[in-house]
């Protein structure tokens, strides 16, 4: 039977071992060994890359049902099967680099799974995983919401963790011995025998079958670099590892310097300071936004000046820029409370472009009809009471569509 001898010692890159079996398939060349120190795809953890007799390992991945048959897929168009008959030696060089990062980013994120321990009476684990590349992925489930405040919490306590350089140890139970482990924690159907069991001195208690270090200083700084919702009640925690972690640390404290520098104030007050802006900023637009609406108003009055008259009526076609659509639907209505016999449209834009149309009390013409058609001629749609129609998402250039409406107005209005 196959032994998985990165079980036995993680730290081992280079071994020699028997091939025992050659497969080879269309655009496939994968072998087996006696032993393996390579560490197959599963359990969150990518596998492992490197050599056997100088041939790229491209891929390791358990085969059939039992995880006691290993391929190492080798690069199958310059492959020279000469080398790797059954029998024949196979000398083993593990990509050392990249083992580390996984082996970081995987015992990392037992440390977060311990912080979590630490926060939230009610947890589960609802998987992870790791890209090679120095992140990783772990999905918390947990009976209240993560905030940006635990975050932080998880981000000391796992990186406290790491710096208290606690051992790691590894070691098998039977599945029904499992249940007796306390607080020991999987998401995983366990193997008929022998389950394998990590234990981070306490601060995690974990079924795991990937590669770890032995002890917790080995897996570096830890950086939080991201919570999204996954579904109920699970969370997404992405991390940075190692080396990954200085490099988001860094980017933060540059970001946060050149704020500092550029506020003119210290880093600690630069929370107060940003909140203050905030609020001016707030108020500013209050303001410009009163300012936009009034001066509409004024625009609105301009425009009677050069009404179209049809017969009694006057009809005003407008376009108004920098106001929203209920500006724009205020307005008409106030300047509808003091005018007679007046039809008003006003096309604006905010975002996309709107048409609002209104007409004085003494009127009952049909203003929904001409104003929708020209909205749907251009992509938009609307609807409204008879004095007040309001249509919007329409695409195009606010004078053509102003024109038109207006030349679609007189027409209906000159049948009225
Ligand atoms: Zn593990």
């Amino acid at each position: 039977m196959l032994k998985l001898k990165y079980w036995d010692d993680p730290y081992r890159t280079e071994f020699r071992a028997e091939i025992v079996n050659v497969v080879v398939g269309a655009d496939v060349v994968a072998l087996e060994l006696s032993e393996t120190y390579f560490h197959p795809e599963g359990g969150g953890q990518r596998s492992d890359r490197g050599t056997i007799n100088a041939l790229p390992v491209t891929d390791v991945q358990f085969s059939g049902g039992d995880h006691r048959t290993v391929l190492h897929y080798l690069d199958a168009a310059h492959t020279n099967l000469e080398k790797i008959k059954p029998g024949q030696a196979a000398v083993c060089k593990i990509d050392w680099e990249y083992r580390l990062l996984n082996m970081r980013s995987h015992t990392g994120c037992h440390l977060i799974y311990g912080a979590a321990r630490k926060l939230y009476r009610e947890l589960g684990y609802a998987g992870f995983s790791i890209t090679g590349d120095g992140t990783g992925t772990v999905y918390l489930n947990t009976s209240r919401s993560i905030t940006s405040e635990d975050i932080h919490k998880l981000t000391q306590l796992s990186n406290m963790a790491m710096l208290e350089d606690l051992n790691i140890t590894t070691y098998f139970v039977t599945p029904n011995e499992v249940t007796n482990i306390k607080n020991v924690v999987y998401n995983v159907k366990l193997p008929e025998r022998d389950v394998r069991i990590v234990d981070i001195n306490g601060w995690d208690v974990a079924v795991c079958s990937g590669t770890h270090f032995t002890r917790t200083i080995e897996v570096g700084p830890i950086a939080i670099i991201g919570r999204t919702k996954h579904k109920k009640d699970v969370t997404r925690i992405d991390y940075a590892i190692g080396k990954n972690a200085l490099d988001e640390n860094m980017i933060t404290h540059r970001a946060i310097s050149k704020m500092s520098s550029f506020f003119n104030v210290n880093r600690n007050e630069l929370v107060a300071h940003a909140e203050k802006l905030n609020n001016e900023v707030e108020e500013k637009t209050r303001q410009l936004k009163k300012v936009r609406e009034k001066y509409s108003e004024y625009e609105l009055l301009n425009s009677i000046n050069n009404a179209v008259e049809i017969g009694t009526m006057r009809l005003v076609v407008v376009a108004l820029r920098n106001v929203d659509q209920n500006a724009a639907r205020s307005a008409a209505s106030k300047l509808m409370k003091r005018e007679a016999r007046l039809v008003l449209c006003i096309v604006g834009e905010s975002g996309r472009i709107f048409i609002v149309g209104a007409q004085s009390h003494d009127l009952d013409v049909n203003l929904a009809s001409p104003i929708i058609q020209t909205a749907k001629k251009y992509g938009g749609g609307g609807g409204g009471r008879p004095h007040l129609i309001t249509a919007g998402g329409l695409t195009g250039d606010v004078d053509t569509i102003v024109d038109d409406l207006q030349s679609t107005l007189l027409r209906n209005l000159a049948e009225v």
